[in-house]
């Protein structure tokens, strides 16, 4: 029995880990959960599994409402869920900056981490890889993209890989020009046309920020150059990326569009067990795969990110806080969308450039990044 704790329990890749544990309870066992509010969800999850040690909440004010003896809330309640709880595995399904601390905690801890915060790599990727290189851990990804590469990788070494192929649907407004950009809505932006997912994701889907994101986490993940890693439009979200070796041959990974999968490889790795979907990808029926060659000046903010990867220290950091507090203010019709990428090149254009950062740093960068960003629209 592998044991399981889960961060981001309440959220659409936490339930959807449930769901995979529920689908395989000989061979997982669920034995700690963290959420941020939502402790409905969370009492539910505690009722469904016994086997639950401990139970975070984000919210301090909601602790006496988590039906468990074992409650941590607050601030830091992941970070003592992780310190207090027997587990062999992280499953990190938090969503933002906060999720950095409990992936380098549980790295120390000398614990794997199956990554769906992508924020660890984007906003810590110099922190991770040091805990990674220090402890003798590993890091599974979740991110559908990363989880191909990851299976397409398998039996063949780093050294043979010409490059990474990142496939991209291209979000919510993929057939709109920056033009008609400017008066998009906030509903509009929520639906994606391919896969369904939290807020947040689904907006940095539309301004391809979490392309961006999904490079310099390929960057960190797979220990390649920037040079190496190339992106690519897929309407169809069929192929979810692929790998060039030298010789030209090419190793996609295809399925539906569904999370489990890739969930379910990083808790079983380097198994292949059984999942049921409700739409597994019929590949024996026709279908259609259409590939577009990338466009920056369409997309500003992948352009971006790849600076920002290359050129490393806190800007990641930077990138991502300015990212979470102006998508915070389109959701709130503060902002329109085409200032979200405003907001996020101003910050960029503004932060101090530290090289070598601290948690600390990266901390304060973050800050001040959402600082910056909510003043510049005030
Ligand atoms: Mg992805």
């Amino acid at each position: 029995m592998k044991k399981i704790l889960l961060l981001g329990a309440t959220g659409s890749i936490g339930l959807q880990t449930i769901d995979v544990i529920e689908q395989h309870s000989d061979e997982f066992e669920l034995v700690g959960i963290a959420a941020g509010n939502q402790v409905d969800v969370l009492n539910e999850i505690i009722q469904k599994h016994p086997s639950i040690q401990v139970v975070g909440i984000g919210n301090e004010n909601k602790k006496q409402e988590v039906h468990h003896d074992n409650v941590f809330a607050g601030k830091d309640a992941m970070v003592q869920c992780i310190e207090h709880c027997d587990y062999d595995l992280l499953v990190n399904a938090v969503v933002g900056f906060r999720g950095l601390k409990p992936t380098l905690t549980s790295l120390y801890k000398g614990k794997d981490v199956a990554l769906a915060n992508k924020e660890s790599l984007v906003a810590g990727g110099v922190l991770v890889r040091k805990a990674l290189q220090e402890t003798n851990t590993s890091l599974y990804p979740i991110d559908s993209e990363h989880s191909a590469i990851f299976q397409c990788l398998q039996g063949n070494k780093k050294e043979q890989v010409k490059r990474l192929i990142i496939t991209a649907s291209g979000g919510s407004f993929r057939d709109k020009t920056r033009e008609q950009l400017k008066d998009v809505t906030v509903e509009q932006t929520l639906k994606h046309p391919n896969w369904s997912m939290g807020k947040r994701i689904t907006v940095d889907s539309a301004t391809m920020v979490n392309k961006g994101f999904e490079v310099i986490e390929a960057h960190f993940l797979f220990d390649l150059d920037y040079d190496q890693i190339d992106t690519v439009l897929h309407a169809q979200s069929i192929v979810h990326s692929m790998v060039e070796y030298n010789d030209h041959a090419i190793l996609a990974q295809m399925g539906s569009a569904d999370m489990r999968l890739p969930i379910q490889y990083a808790l079983v790795y380097p198994e292949r067990i059984k999942l049921e979907e409700e739409h597994p990808f019929d590949a024996t029926q026709t279908f259609t795969l259409d590939f577009k060659k990338m466009d920056f000046e369409r997309y500003p903010m992948l352009k971006l990110a790849y600076e920002v990867g290359r050129k490393e220290g806190n800007l990641g950091a930077v990138f991502n806080g300015a990212d979470e507090q102006a998508v915070e203010l389109f959701l709130d019709h503060k902002i329109s969308f085409l200032q979200i990428e405003e907001s996020i090149a101003k910050a960029i254009e503004h932060a101090q450039y530290i090289s070598n950062p601290s948690y600390e740093q990266l901390e304060q960068s973050d800050l001040q990044a959402r600082q910056f960003v909510r003043e510049l629209w005030d």
